[in-house]
């Protein structure tokens, strides 16, 4: 990519001050834009790091045996009046509009409703079980307070997984192997070690969901971390307990977090109410039993943004990036020009994705536009580059060293995630 074509240009000036640091950043470097409140364009370099956090995620789904499916955004009233969720008192962040021809339908805020209807027509019997099935949507939320960037959008991208099982244990096996999975995405977008498995209320069988917490100031929820063995407690839970559920450890701290998913056991709930049942072994009806389990892929975005930064700008994690390599060609002249359009192919040639400065600018605003975007490594081309087959590389924030070729090659793909 020649960044002379970049659709968006990064802007000097930050933002409005009010803004969430992951909006005001994301803004500047033109990865987002910002329509309403809560409401943000994803632009061309946005979009690519959306895709590779979809990518990863993807990857684990097809690990789970999850099938992808898209499930429609337009809400029948009718299915939600079943489970007693249409009612503006049961859910307060409808977006609901009319339909022509009389009638209403609401913008979908989760799936669980149209899902499980859906499945009546597809599971009859113990062998149709059980199923996995997701989507990567954009949901709906009339949220009270969209203040912080993509942390909180009205409209927000979603990877919503559920799944129908003959029995309880079969639920049980996969909500374990749906934690474990969850892990390894968090793990690979950059968030190793970053991640507390948070106890919260609700779910079925066991007493607790799970949440999956990056201790953060931009956070909006309260989690009290077991100093002993890491796991989090919500705020409910702790009042209801003196010790860790998890280790038995006595003492916890106490910090703001960002929710970047949960998981959720449904047991019959959804199932009785649509009437989605099977026949067993021995031919007795029951109801499948079921889980739900999301994963807010924009609010990911903006945590590992709200994490990774610094004066200057964003600091992707390398298999977020929107590009492996920042290419910037320095100090003018044919000579120069000429061998970064050589470095560039050859890049290219190995795989890798290069962002090209080929732009007629002076070097201080190069190198200030490569803050900002973040890419994770970056080779400088100018007049005094040294010998060819030789690379002066640079990581974000650290200084320059010259490298063979293949030597960076390997360097750099190390971490790359193509998608
Ligand atoms: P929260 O407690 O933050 O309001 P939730 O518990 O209602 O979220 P779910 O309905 O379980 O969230 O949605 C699954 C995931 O979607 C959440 O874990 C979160 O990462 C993401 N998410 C939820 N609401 C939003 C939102 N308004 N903007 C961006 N992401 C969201
Ligand atoms: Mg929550």
């Amino acid at each position: 990519m020649k960044q002379s074509r970049l659709f968006e240009k990064t802007r000097r000036e930050a933002p409005a001050e009010g803004e969430a640091e992951n909006a005001r950043l994301l803004t500047r470097a033109g990865f987002i834009h910002k329509e309403l409140a809560g409401v943000y364009t994803f632009l061309p370099l946005g979009l690519k790091v959306l895709r590779k956090i979809e990518h990863i995620i993807r990857q684990e789904m097809g690990a789970l045996g999850a099938e992808e499916m898209r499930l429609t955004v337009l809400q029948d009233r009718g299915v939600w009046e079943k489970t007693g969720r249409w009612s503006d008192q049961a859910v307060d962040n409808w977006f609901k509009t009319k339909v022509r021809g009389g009638g209403e339908a609401g913008l979908g805020f989760t799936h669980e409703e149209p899902l499980t209807r859906l499945m009546t027509g597809h599971i009859r019997s113990w062998r149709d079980l059980p199923v996995f099935v997701y989507q990567i949507q954009t949901k709906f939320r009339n949220e009270e307070r969209a203040r912080s960037g993509l942390l909180r959008g009205r409209e927000f991208l979603m990877k919503d997984l559920y799944s129908f099982c003959r029995s309880r244990e079969e639920h049980e096996e996969f909500y374990g192997k749906v934690k474990q999975s969850y892990l390894r995405i968090f793990d690979k977008a950059g968030l190793s070690g970053k991640v507390a498995v948070t106890l919260a209320s609700g779910g079925s069988f066991s007493k607790h969901s799970h949440e999956f917490q990056v201790p953060a100031e931009a956070g909006e929820d309260t989690i009290h971390v077991c100093e002993k063995c890491g796991t989090g407690v919500n705020d409910e839970i702790k009042s209801e307990t003196a010790v860790c559920p998890e280790c038995g450890g006595g003492s916890f701290k106490k910090r703001k977090a960002i929710e970047v998913g949960n998981i959720f056991s449904l047991g019959t709930r959804f199932s009785e109410a649509l009437g989605l049942s099977f026949d067993d072994e021995s031919g007795r009806a029951k109801s499948a039993v079921m889980g739900s389990y999301g994963i807010g892929v924009s609010r990911l975005m903006g945590t590992v943004a709200e994490l990774f930064y610094d004066q200057k700008g964003v600091i992707w994690p390398p298999a977020l990036a929107p590009f492996d390599v920042h290419l910037l060609e320095v100090g003018g002249g044919a000579e120069t020009r000429r061998r970064a359009e050589e470095i560039y192919k050859e890049l290219l040639a190995h795989d890798l994705e290069v962002l090209h400065d080929d732009r007629e600018a002076r070097a201080g605003e190069k190198f200030a536009d490569a803050d900002l975007i973040g890419v994770p490594w970056r080779v400088i081309v100018g007049e005094k580059s040294g010998q060819e087959g030789e690379l002066e590389v640079e990581r974000r924030g650290e200084k320059s060293s010259m490298m063979p070729l293949s030597k960076f090659v390997r360097a750099a793909k190390s971490g790359q995630s193509h998608v």
